[in-house]
């Protein structure tokens, strides 16, 4: 049998993490195993759509490489694949339901059933439903419904016994069918609710493998009976436990949490982001961290996850995301720093492949690079407490004498080139019989202004050019000479 696996995002604007997660995993687990990842967007809460965030969801599948074998933009043999579009046969198959017994026709008002919740004293958010319209003849129901009446469609839970399903990941879970809601298939505006089109489309799209969050790990129940109404085969279950912002918090945009777009707004690589979700509640038998797409979609193995829940922590991220950059083709890494280098540097002259090569070891983020950058462009006010260096064995006396020795030597020199200018200097400091520190750091400070740089004096003079270093080296000797008086 074919593994099919489905992602179902609402459209809701964003892509949260834990989705993104859940997409992931789909993915692997039908891509582990030869089978389809499928794409559907579930649209029928007609209330929460956000406009353009369907494109949200193309572009991140995109971005992220988790490309979907069939889905509303690219096609497949059981469209369409967005909910709102496959109106007609929801309500088909509610009516079936009817037929069988299965379910029926409710007309309460809204009114009653705000009252049902007070009645129940407890609280507003669970009212279980009294079952009203469920004595109604078919006659009785037949007079509304030509009335023009509004309603909506109940499913009609055992009235006794119990229901049992096995998760993937959490094992058996056994509920008390008296707990459960004659919950609404299809709305007053004719939508069917999530919990009945997820079911719906799940048996025609042919799943296999149902994978999303353990927030539905409770209606689990209700939609297994659904299936049984129908004569359906269930599917596999793989409920997903959240991620964490902390030990007692979900992760949440609505909180200030970032979706997978702030991240890569805020500097991080798609496939660092990736490969770090990747490991929030799954993890290889062997204990590699770093893997490609690719490489998990060999590695992976439902054995590997895991219920306990996993906190997102953004440093580990972090770190994840300088590996990434640190070891990334060169050109590839390029690609991704122009745009941040540009911020900076658009207008000048400097070459910035090689500024780049200059940061690629010391990034966190992307967006480490335009305040990295800065200097070369102007030098920053600086105060001469950056001379001293005890390291360096250096303070504003060494570091006056070395820039007045460099300067004129440095003015000499004809080919501007790193290996030039680093031979120049060294013989400098052979003749003066200075530690290289002591030459080094004042002519690195001298050029960049900032208490750390990428790249040494010499990368520094280098991409500066030879006006520009001598410039400021001059400009050093003019701050240190007026400290010292
Ligand atoms: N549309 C649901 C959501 O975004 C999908 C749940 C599921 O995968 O069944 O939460």
């Amino acid at each position: 049998m074919e593994i099919r696996t489905r992602f179902a995002p609402s459209p809701t604007g964003y892509m949260h993490i834990g989705n993104l997660r859940t997409a992931l995993y789909e993915y692997l687990i039908a891509k582990s195993q030869g089978g389809k990842f499928i794409l559907r967007i579930e649209d029928t809460d007609q209330g929460r759509l956000v406009e353009g965030s369907v494109d949200v969801i193309y572009k991140t599948m995109k971005m992220t490489g988790l490309q979907h074998d069939e889905g509303p933009d690219v096609g497949g043999d059981f469209g369409p694949y967005v909910q709102s579009e496959r109106m007609g046969m929801y309500m088909d198959y509610a009516k079936e339901l009817v037929a069988k017994g299965e379910a029926y026709y409710c007309f309460c008002t809204k009114e009653r059933l705000e009252g049902l919740k007070t009645e129940n004293g407890e609280g507003a958010s669970f009212a279980k439903y009294d079952r009203h319209c469920l004595g109604l003849s078919a006659e009785e129901v037949q007079a509304k419904l030509d009335a023009g009446e509004p309603f909506v469609i109940r499913q009609k839970m055992p009235d006794e016994g119990t229901t049992t399903f096995s998760d993937v990941v959490y094992g058996d879970i056994t509920v008390d069918n008296t707990e459960l809601d004659d919950q609404i298939l299809m709305k007053a505006d004719g939508f069917p609710t999530y919990n009945f089109a997820n079911v719906v489309d799940d048996h025609l799209m042919q799943i296999t493998h149902v994978v999303r969050g353990s927030e539905y790990l409770s209606s689990t129940p209700k939609y297994n009976l659904l299936y049984d109404a129908f004569g359906w085969e269930k599917p596999v279950y793989v409920h997903l436990p959240a991620v964490m912002r902390d030990a007692t918090h979900k992760l949440s945009k609505r909180h200030g949490d970032k979706s997978f777009e702030d991240l890569v707004n805020e500097g991080y690589v798609v496939d660092a982001i990736m490969n770090y979700i990747a490991l929030l509640g799954w993890s290889p038998s062997d204990n590699t961290e770093i893997f490609s797409l690719k490489e998990l979609e060999e590695k992976f193995d439902i054995a590997g996850l895991s219920k306990s829940p996993s906190i997102f922590d953004i440093k580990k991220l972090t770190w994840m995301n300088s590996e990434y950059l640190k070891n990334m083709d060169f050109d590839k890494y390029f690609e991704l720093a122009q745009p941040k280098l540009e911020e900076t540097l658009a207008g000048t002259a400097l070459d910035q492949k090689k500024i780049a090569a200059l940061l690629q070891k010391r990034l966190e983020t992307l967006n480490d690079i335009p305040g990295l950058v800065a200097f070369f462009k102007e030098l920053p006010e600086y105060g001469t407490d950056l001379y001293t260096h005890k390291k360096m064995k250096t303070n504003d006396e060494i570091a006056l004498a070395s820039l007045q020795a460099a300067l004129p030597v440095l003015e000499g020199i004809e080919d501007w080139n790193t290996t030039v200018i680093h031979d120049t200097l060294m013989a400098l400091i052979g003749e003066l019989g200075i530690k290289n520190g002591q030459m080094l750091w004042p002519v690195r400070t001298a050029l960049s202004g900032e208490p750390t740089s990428p790249g040494g004096a010499m990368e520094l003079a280098d991409i500066l050019g030879k006006e520009e270093s001598i410039r400021r080296v001059k400009a050093g000797i003019e701050l240190l000479g007026g400290q010292l008086g």
